[in-house]
């Protein structure tokens, strides 16, 4: 059976949880990846709380939204890890996360910080940009048991300059994973109408959760 993952990230509880709805209305369960979780206030402590109460999982993006490959070349592994990925992972599983998974801040990532993480989580999100190109967009699905998603984006648009229309890729997509099988990883920000950054329209959200819950693909978190 296909697979479909939804994965949110950066800082946008209240957004999120604005739209915990949306997952409900096909119950998929989605994953959002949480930047600078120590420094969460307490309206966003209890966001977080919430959407974990409501089944979606909460992974780490990073105390500081650092590059991986560059922080580990500066820094060394081990310092790495203590600055930027215990403090973000100790600050999750205060509020009742797992956080058994990492997004990979500006998609950059390597064979070598993919070994370091790969110690500490059981599954890695890169990012490819979302794209019309169905063929580009195929590179994001991957086998079952597979521990490094590529990732493919699925925002609508960053402030007021849409992204490109993904539509039709996707919806194929979408219906040869239904078909073959694999998993599928998708990635958004903030989820509202506008936003000054990367954003994903509710509608079209919702649009994407239907046909997917139509196809029958599973949808659940990382
Ligand atoms: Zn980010």
């Amino acid at each position: 059976m296909g697979r479909l993952v939804l994965t949110f990230d950066d800082r946008h509880v209240a957004g999120w949880e604005a739209a915990l709805p949306l997952f409900d209305a096909v119950g998929a369960q989605v994953t959002f990846f949480v930047v600078e979780a120590d420094l969460l206030d307490e309206e966003e402590q209890a966001g977080v709380r919430r959407i974990l109460s409501a089944g979606h999982s909460v992974g780490s993006h990073g105390a500081r939204h650092r590059n991986a490959p560059q922080a580990i070349a500066e820094l060394g592994a081990a310092e790495y890890l203590r600055t930027e990925i215990d403090s973000s992972v100790d600050a999750l599983r205060a509020l009742g996360a797992a956080a058994t998974s990492f997004a990979y801040p500006n998609s950059r990532r390597d064979e070598t910080t993919d070994a370091v993480l790969l110690d500490v989580f059981d599954h890695l999100r890169g990012g490819g940009p979302r794209t019309s190109d169905l063929a580009a967009a195929r590179s994001a699905v991957v086998a079952a048991g597979t521990r490094v998603f590529p990732g493919c984006g699925f925002d609508t648009a960053r402030g007021d300059v849409p992204r490109e229309n993904d539509a039709a890729a996707l919806s194929e997509l979408l219906r040869e994973l239904a078909e073959g099988g694999g998993t599928l990883v998708l990635y958004a920000h903030e989820i509202a109408p506008v936003a000054k950054g990367n954003h994903i329209h509710p509608d079209r959200l919702a649009a994407v959760l239907a046909e997917a819950h139509g196809l029958g693909l599973r949808m659940n978190g990382l």
